[in-house]
């Protein structure tokens, strides 16, 4: 029950002994070995658990292994709220730090200029509110999902309670098809249940 178990590379293992990480927790020890294997994930998993980690971790193995061969964004970690995309946002950059992996902030709130020029750079990772993000992707023609490999939806059920629904369904049909999807909700409702069947295929479910 160890991270070296969960055949983490050296610059991840060493950034979890940074962050003082002694073992997984059990969502992380439950979700990494199965997104490693490219598997959809839904994961019932409150703040606190260390959800972040375990999607932030195989997304990173990922790309550590499988290097792009031109400049684009890689994953999307959409969230309900600002704070939340704050949150996450500082938590890959700390998991990344011994990497060269890139990731950005898009959100209400701050700078849509200097957002556009932060994505045309094509950061690997981007991590962002809904409504921010579709207006990036219809005003810019150099911003594109097209080679997004992974996308994950964080707190699933209050992306839903704040109203991105449709949001949601429109970033879901702009995504590949052939992608990695990773969905996380505290609870598990119709609705819920409604949005895993638009955007996994057969999703291991995972509680903690
Ligand atoms: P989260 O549930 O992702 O919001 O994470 C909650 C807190 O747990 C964050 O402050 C993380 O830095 C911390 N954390 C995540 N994974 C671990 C771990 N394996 N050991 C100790 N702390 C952790």
């Amino acid at each position: 029950n160890s991270f070296m178990e969960l055949n983490l590379s050296r610059p991840l293992l060493r950034a979890c002994d940074t962050l003082g990480y002694q073992k997984p927790t059990p969502i992380q020890a439950a979700c990494i070995p199965l997104a490693l294997m490219g598997r959809d994930i839904c994961g019932s998993a409150m703040t606190g658990s260390g959800k972040t980690a375990a999607f932030t971790l195989p997304v990173l193995e990922r790309l550590l292994f499988r290097p792009k061969r031109i400049h684009a964004i890689r994953v999307l970690v959409l969230t309900p709220t600002r704070e939340l995309a704050v949150q996450v946002h500082s938590m890959i950059e700390k998991l990344a730090q011994f990497t060269d992996i890139r990731c950005c902030l898009v959100v209400g709130g701050l700078s849509t200029k200097v957002q556009e020029v932060a994505l045309r750079s094509m950061p690997d990772i981007v991590v962002a509110t809904p409504g921010r993000m579709i207006d990036h992707l219809r005003n810019s023609q150099s911003v594109g999902l097209e080679d997004l490999a992974v996308l994950i939806l964080d707190e699933a059920d209050r992306l839903l309670e704040l109203g991105f629904n449709a949001e949601i369904r429109e970033l879901v049909r702009i995504c590949p098809k052939r992608r990695q999807t990773m969905l996380f909700s505290a609870t598990m409702t119709e609705e819920i249940d409604e949005l895993i069947k638009l955007s996994l295929t057969k999703p291991v479910r995972l509680s903690a």
